[in-house]
C-alpha cells in the first residue's frame, strides 16, 4: 500500500467519523418527535393572567349547599337565641377546642329536639356523661346532647323524633362540673351516618341563631 492510498484512506475515515459524530449530535439537539396531533388552541399571550385556582376543600365543604337551609331550634326549653354565646372556639383540656356550644340552663330543664330526626345512639361516656346522638331526617348531619341528666320517658335508639320533642332533660353529668347545669350541643358533618362518631363539627352558634 502506498504513502498516497493511506492518505486517502486516512481522510475518508477522518470524514466518515465527523459525519457519525455530527448525526448524533443533530439527533441530540433536534430529536425526531411524532407530529403530535396538538388542539389548535390560542396563544396565551405574555402577562394573560392564570385562571383562578380552584377553591380548596374546606372541613364543611357542604355548607353551602344545604345548611342554609337546615331550620333549627335552639334545643332547650325557655332559651332564646340571642341569649346564647359563641363558645364553639375556646379551648379545652389537653389541647382540644370545644367545638360546641354550651347553653346554660337550670337543672332539669327539658332538651328538646333541635330538628327532625332519629335517635340513633343513646351513650354513657367519661366526657360528656349522658349524651344523645341523633341523626338528621337526610342523615348528613348529627346533633349531639351531653352532660344530660336523664332521658325523655320513651326515648330509645330508632326513636324518631319532631323538633321540639323533648328528648331529655338538662344536668351536669361527665365533666361539666358539679352543679354546672348546661347542654353541651354539638353539630357534626358525616359523610357516613352508621360512623356517627367520625363527623367533622360545625359551628351551631350562627345556625340557632338564624
Ligand atoms: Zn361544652
Amino acid at each position: 500500500m502506498g504513502a498516497a492510498k493511506l492518505r486517502i484512506l486516512l481522510v475518508v475515515l477522518f470524514l466518515t467519523i465527523v459525519a457519525i459524530v455530527w448525526i448524533a449530535i443533530s439527533f441530540r439537539i433536534s430529536p425526531v418527535v411524532p407530529a403530535l396531533d396538538l388542539p389548535a388552541t390560542a396563544p396565551v399571550a405574555v402577562g394573560t393572567p392564570l385562571p383562578p385556582p380552584l377553591p380548596i376543600e374546606s372541613p364543611t365543604p357542604m355548607s353551602s349547599n344545604f345548611l342554609g337551609t337546615v331550620n333549627l331550634i335552639v334545643p332547650v326549653a325557655g332559651v332564646k337565641p340571642e341569649q346564647l354565646l359563641d363558645t364553639f372556639a375556646d379551648a379545652r383540656s389537653e389541647g382540644r377546642s370545644h367545638d360546641a356550644i354550651d347553653i346554660i340552663a337550670a337543672a332539669e330543664t327539658p332538651v328538646l329536639a333541635a330538628t327532625d330526626g332519629k335517635i340513633i345512639k343513646l351513650f354513657q361516656s367519661e366526657r360528656g356523661g349522658t349524651t344523645i346522638y341523633q341523626l338528621s331526617a337526610d342523615q348528613k348531619l348529627i346533633f349531639y346532647y351531653a352532660h344530660l341528666s336523664h332521658y325523655a320517658a320513651g326515648l330509645t335508639e330508632d326513636s324518631q323524633v319532631r323538633q321540639g320533642e323533648v328528648i331529655a332533660y338538662v344536668g351536669d353529668t361527665g365533666n361539666a362540673g358539679a352543679g354546672n347545669f348546661h347542654l353541651h350541643f354539638s353539630i357534626s358533618i358525616v359523610p357516613d351516618p352508621k360512623r356517627y362518631w367520625e363527623g367533622t363539627n360545625i359551628n351551631p352558634y350562627p345556625l340557632l341563631r338564624h
